[in-house]
């Protein structure tokens, strides 16, 4: 068997520190008043992979297999997930002005969108420490890349899905052999469903945050951020939030650039951008809250947004502080109307999640938040090729 070079020693739960074997299968912190998200720790002292190394690596997320949780090589299930472009969005002068704004391209991963990286991390892991069935609750792309990675592992995939998601999403499942579950409500009452039948039926629950290695997937982004800007961070991230793995994978991986010595202590203001649907988040950050309060408008076009209460709320809030960073709520029509702008100028055909970015930056243009000379990163998290149903041309 092939190893891998994984760096991982154990995982810690972020709240009350308890550490947990990598030997075993975990979901969150097992004492029972804590619960909070456990976190993958590694031996970073040890490291010899030096950034030069890195040219020699293949264009994938697991270029950086070293600070990736999967022992054997053996086991890591990719479709070729990562390393997705970052992209300058030039066409908007008279609006960005001297702001350098750029865009990263997550719908060009497997799946078209940033879930295949929390996914491929964590089926790879499960496979590594014998799962047979998995579930997950989700808005839609999550699922899609379960069912992914579930077929090319050969682990069966049960998924619970709003009724209200566009067909894409449901027939994309299906066609990779998942079951899957219609629920009448927002992800929380799938959340419910699948916790109930994740304990009677012994499947491994994938939830957002409930596992600890989807976040590694996603901290990937991180590292290619620092690596694409040629490990000079930009001053301002925005990332559409609904459970938030995204923004804290990020945070996590910077932390462990610097213990790595590839970055300095400067770091990106971390801004959360919300759809008015669901936006407990941008509420409680208003609020100066550090947890937020269940949140529920009802449907949003940007269905990955419609997250009520997300599990890490005082992870998330932690990092918009710490930063220095900012929120921003988006009303739909907003979010459609910056959807049609990017597609007209840019001819690029965002996820809404991603396109309430655009309208954020310009709320924060316009206050001057964001200064003249910065430089500014969207995260497209995906397609919107897979939300037609929700899009209407005019
Ligand atoms: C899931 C999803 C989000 C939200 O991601 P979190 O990590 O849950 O905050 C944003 N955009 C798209 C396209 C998504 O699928
Ligand atoms: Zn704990």
């Amino acid at each position: 068997m092939s190893k891998t070079g994984s760096l991982l020693t154990h995982l810690e739960c972020v709240a009350c520190g308890k550490r947990y074997s990598k030997e075993e299968l975990h979901t969150v912190c097992q004492d029972e008043n804590c619960q909070a998200v456990l976190s993958a720790q590694y031996d970073f002292v040890s490291n010899t992979l030096t950034q030069g190394d890195l040219r020699q690596r293949s264009a994938t997320m697991w270029r950086y297999r070293e600070f990736l949780p999967v022992g054997d090589a053996e086991n890591i299930v990719t479709l070729g997930e990562g390393l997705t472009p970052v992209i300058p969005l030039t066409c908007f002068s008279e609006i960005t002005g001297c702001c350098r704004v750029f865009y990263k391209d997550e719908s060009l991963n497997p799946t078209c969108s940033f879930k295949a990286r929390g996914l491929s991390v964590a089926i790879s892991r499960a496979k590594e420490l014998g799962v047979r069935e998995a579930v997950i609750p989700t808005a839609g792309n999550a699922g899609g890349a379960l069912a992914a990675y579930s077929a090319k592992a050969g682990v069966k995939a049960h998924i619970y899905m709003p009724k209200q998601t566009p067909n894409a999403f449901k027939t994309e499942v299906r066609m990779f052999g998942a079951e899957l579950w219609e629920i009448d409500g927002s992800i929380s009452d799938c959340g419910q469903f699948s916790k109930r039948e994740a304990v009677k039926h012994g499947w491994f629950d994938v939830s957002t945050l409930k596992e600890p290695y989807r976040l590694e997937g996603k901290k990937t982004m991180g590292y290619e951020i620092a690596e694409q800007f040629d490990w000079e961070l930009p001053d301002v991230i925005l990332y559409p939030t609904g459970g938030g793995t995204g923004l804290i994978g990020i945070w996590k991986a910077f932390d462990e650039l610097e213990q790595l010595g590839w970055i300095g202590a400067k770091r990106p203001r971390m801004t959360a951008v919300q759809s008015d649907s669901c936006n407990g988040i941008h509420l409680a950050f208003r609020n100066n809250k550090s947890s937020s309060t269940f949140k529920d408008n009802g449907f949003t076009i940007a269905n990955g947004l419609r997250v009520p209460k997300p599990y890490a709320d005082k992870l998330i809030l932690k990092i918009l502080y710490d930063s220095r960073g900012n929120s921003v709520s988006v009303h739909d029509m907003d979010i459609l109307r910056a959807l049609r702008e990017i597609a007209l100028s840019a001819g690029s055909f965002w996820s809404p999640e991603g396109a309430a970015l655009w309208h954020a930056f310009k709320v924060l243009r316009q206050s001057e938040w964001i200064a003249d000379g910065e430089t500014v990163l969207l995260l497209n998290t995906g397609s919107g090729y897979k939300y037609l149903d929700n899009l209407f041309p005019t």
